[in-house]
């Protein structure tokens, strides 16, 4: 059978081989150490588990309205205005399976064939094959490393065409961590107004931000003009640990949220009822376990850096937020004999040392490599070592 054009041109994930060969290996019995996956090793907080079961009971167990559930509408209305000080409507906010289902949605309602959506690299892997997969182009502006892989509204003008719609910003971001600061948001916002360009903000790791008085700001916050021209995106998988929860968020302006919701009545129906209960208890309920998760990630995060940067030919700028450290290995794969890509590198590392990462071509960049450092610190000072022993024994 002959499949659709659209989705031969899907790629397959290049992180995919990897984890397909460390899944191999430890089913084989081997100690493989996944510093690969994009969750928190946390189990769902208590209190949330509690509200799901509760839901169950009551017999929450049917369809739902497409867009959501009326109180977990209200419970997201309440926390943009809570978090990100900003005011919505019900008809502008629209609950999701996952956030990546609302940027799926988001992408297919406000593209046509040929349309350009702004890509900022490195990037997380969905948002080109998502573009793609809507007709839209993908067009990447490289984030340099000096500028903490981020662009510059600059960079940002040169990249718009007549065909450009819209502009995706993640901050924090995957895979680097880095964030977006206040500044740099109103002069790209700027450019995205004059040009009504759509930002679609992806805000999935707002909380996860570890320094003292670094905070999280919606560029939709920045003022009334900023607001009209944004759609956010977000969710509970990362803050609260929910990953398989599968409920995710969008808000914006009514006519998107309108056909995104018109278009998932059309294939999921609706989020599952049960997890919808469970977001409203996440974002209502207490955070203490979000804060402790947070205490526990910045301390992974201090020390996966510091070793790493102790690692000859290796370079790692610490991260503000999220829960990846993205590594510039370039001087160590040169000096890695019969490898010449990050690709090569990590299959490598894999192979001699049984430590899963995942290749920067994944994310767009060539000299990098992406470390969760969502597992215990037991298995991170395990991993490292391993590696640090791979780049003297092969390097
Ligand atoms: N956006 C970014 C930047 C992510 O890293 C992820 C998950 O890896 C998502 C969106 C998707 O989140 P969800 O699990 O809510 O679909």
């Amino acid at each position: 059978m002959q499949l659709s054009k659209r989705v031969e041109m899907l790629s397959p994930s290049p992180t995919l081989a990897i984890s397909a060969k460390a899944k191999a290996l430890k089913s084989a019995g081997h100690d493989v150490i996944g510093l690969g996956v994009g969750e928190p090793d946390f189990n769902t907080p208590e209190h949330i588990l509690d509200a799901a079961i509760t839901a169950m009971k009551k017999g929450h167990t049917k369809y739902t309205p497409s867009g959501g559930i009326p109180e977990l509408k209200d419970t997201v209305i309440q926390k943009l205005q809570r978090d990100n000080g900003l005011a919505y409507e019900a008809n502008q906010v629209t609950i999701t399976v996952g956030a990546k289902h609302a940027l799926y949605n988001a992408f297919q309602v406000i593209l046509d064939e040929g349309d350009e959506v702004i890509i900022p690299s490195p990037y997380w892997v969905s948002y080109i094959e998502q573009v793609k997969l809507a007709g839209g182009v993908p067009v990447v502006v490289e984030g340099y490393e000096q500028n903490q892989f981020k662009i510059t509204a600059e960079q940002l003008q040169n990249a718009i065409t007549s065909k450009t719609k819209a502009f995706l910003l993640n901050s924090p971001s995957n895979p680097t961590g880095m964030i977006y600061y206040e500044e740099e948001l109103r002069e790209i916002g700027q450019i995205c107004i004059q040009h009504d360009i759509l930002i679609l903000s992806d805000e999935i790791y707002e909380h996860l931000i570890y320094d003292d008085g670094v905070k999280h700001i919606s560029i939709a916050s920045l003022g009334e003009d900023y607001y009209k021209q944004t759609l956010i995106i977000n969710g509970v998988s990362k803050t609260y640990s929910m990953t398989g929860w599968r409920i995710g968020f969008a808000a914006g302006p009514a006519s998107i949220i309108k056909a995104m919701t018109d278009l998932a009545s059309h294939s999921t129906s609706n989020p599952t009822s049960i997890a919808q209960y469970a977001a409203i208890e996440a974002l209502n309920g207490t955070h203490e376990p979000v804060e402790k998760m947070k205490v526990a990630f910045k301390e992974r995060r201090d020390y996966v850096v510091n070793r790493l940067n102790q690692i000859p030919g290796f370079s790692c700028q610490t991260p503000a937020g999220a829960f990846y450290a993205f590594v510039n290995i370039r001087e160590a794969i040169a000096k890695t004999k019969g490898i010449q890509s990050t690709d090569e590198w990590a299959e490598a590392l894999l192979e001699k040392e049984l430590v899963a990462v995942v290749p920067g071509s994944a994310f767009g960049s060539h000299d990098h490599m992406r470390i969760s450092y969502a597992t215990s610190m037991d298995q991170l000072e395990k991993s490292l070592d391993r590696i640090e022993r791979f780049v003297k024994a092969y390097g």
